[in-house]
């Protein structure tokens, strides 16, 4: 655990004074920082994650700060081009604070791998059939990794579905895999391939596909936080957080934003550590879908003392071994950085990053909107292409603001103005 998530001054530090606050917090060595740099992950590395690779593509990595999480302070590690990101998340974490921060649980790590069948011609005695002898076939599908089972996990269950398609009625046999600390893709999809045939000859049919799903809604993971009401503004900014969060329960057009903002949060976790931001996307896609319609991730209330009570569950397929968080130097540093001991854990520091996103971005769209953050940082970034030296993009920003003009023709005629203070 962090000694506290609460570093003053983080945000005006320097980077190397911020890698000194963050090893100080964390008991890391300020060497862990070796793997974030340039050379640490090279395109000779790179070439062995992925194909035709001529270089690396870099993005900013950060922490985000204030986070309690079950009672014990930790440091959010983000990988994200979107400013204002990491921010929001550390804003919304302190308002959390003084209601003892974010409570998490999660359900087992079950993952669940489909194979399908066709071509059956008796699908509900087939389904029968392939429940009578899941024994049989669990131990097939277990026998493909001792490692996991070894770990605790493996094959917990079988389900077997039977699913009207257009041209035909297909039989699909779901293996519950609890996958421990892993993403699980790969092992389950082995799983899969190996007691397919068996599968298949007990149907009596032909199988097909055999691939995990990303609808992953037996493994959930879950958030809570109080957020405090003299920090938010009032109760007035709470009763318009609340009609900002009915919106998006309400319509779909609201909801997908209200998503994404949950998105920002989640996916930059995600993608610091080393996981895969699709299988987490496509997760929440189908979770968000309730009765056929597409609704809000998370929900938003007044507790009984007046101050607002944020929820968000959400599947979380995440993992500390396989894919790229052993090979990735930076993941590997993130998660050094998280202090995360299981992959649950992981996935509800992701849920606790995503729910802080959310209410920060309804408290700024209920109150002053999100312009005028934008803007500004859109004026630094106009001076900055200008040319300007930090200390001239200060003053360009401020005036841009005061004169609601940001246009690059101002930008330079300010530039101009400050070096040979000529207007
Ligand atoms: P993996 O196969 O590399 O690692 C998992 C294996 O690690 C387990 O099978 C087990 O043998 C071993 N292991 C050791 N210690 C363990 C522990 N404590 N807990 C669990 N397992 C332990 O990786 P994976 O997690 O099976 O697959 C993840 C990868 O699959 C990701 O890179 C993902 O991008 C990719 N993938 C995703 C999809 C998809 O989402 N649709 C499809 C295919 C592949």
């Amino acid at each position: 655990m962090a000694q506290t998530s609460r570093i003053a001054g983080f945000r005006s530090m320097s980077v190397a004074e911020r890698r000194h606050a963050v090893a100080n917090q964390t008991a890391l060595e300020d060497e862990v920082f070796d793997q974030v740099d340039a050379d640490a992950f090279g395109p000779e590395q790179a070439a062995n994650l992925s194909e035709n690779v001529f270089g690396v593509f870099s993005l900013p990595l950060g922490t985000a700060t204030n986070f309690t999480i079950n009672g014990t302070d930790v440091l959010v590690p983000m990988a994200t081009e979107e400013a204002s990101v990491i921010a929001a998340a550390s804003n919304a974490a302190r308002i959390a604070r003084p209601a003892g921060g974010f409570h998490t649980s999660s359900t087992a790590p079950i993952m669940q791998a489909q194979v399908q069948l066709l071509g059956v011609a008796d699908p509900h005695a087939a389904r029968s059939r392939l429940l009578e002898r899941q024994d049989e076939i669990i131990d097939l599908a277990n026998a493909q990794d001792p490692k996991l089972v070894e770990v605790g996990g493996g094959v917990k269950g079988l389900q077997v579905r039977i699913v009207e398609a257009k041209s035909e009625t297909y039989v699909l046999v779901h293996l519950l895999v609890d996958v421990r600390d892993a993403m699980g893709a790969n092992a389950v999809n082995t799983m899969a391939e190996a007691a397919s045939d068996t599968i298949a000859a007990i149907a009596e049919g032909r199988a097909l596909l055999r691939i995990l799903t990303n609808k992953a809604d037996l493994r959930l993971s879950r958030a809570r936080a109080v957020f405090d009401k003299e920090l938010l503004g009032g109760g007035e900014v709470i009763d318009n957080i609340l009609h900002a969060y009915e919106l998006a329960a309400a319509d779909p057009y609201r909801a997908a934003t209200h998503n994404k903002g949950i998105m920002n949060g989640i996916s930059a976790v995600v993608l610091a550590t080393g996981n895969d931001t699709r299988a987490v996307e496509a997760g929440a896609h189908s979770h968000a879908v309730v009765d056929g319609r597409y609704t809000s991730l998370s929900t938003f209330e007044k507790n009984a003392a007046g101050d607002l009570v944020g929820t968000l569950e959400m599947p979380m397929p995440v993992g500390l071994v396989g894919g790229a968080t052993k090979v990735h130097p930076a993941a590997r540093a993130a998660l050094q950085i998280a202090e995360v001991k299981s992959a649950a854990d992981l996935a509800e520091l992701i849920v606790a990053a995503g729910l802080a996103q959310n209410l920060a971005a309804l408290r700024v769209l209920a109150t002053e909107g999100v312009q005028r953050g934008h803007m500004s940082l859109h004026a630094k970034n106009l001076a900055v292409s200008a040319g300007a030296t930090d200390e001239e993009a200060a003053v360009i920003v401020d005036r841009l603001i005061a004169e609601k003009a940001f246009r690059f023709d101002r930008v330079q005629a300010i530039l101009t103005e400050l070096r040979t203070g000529v207007r």
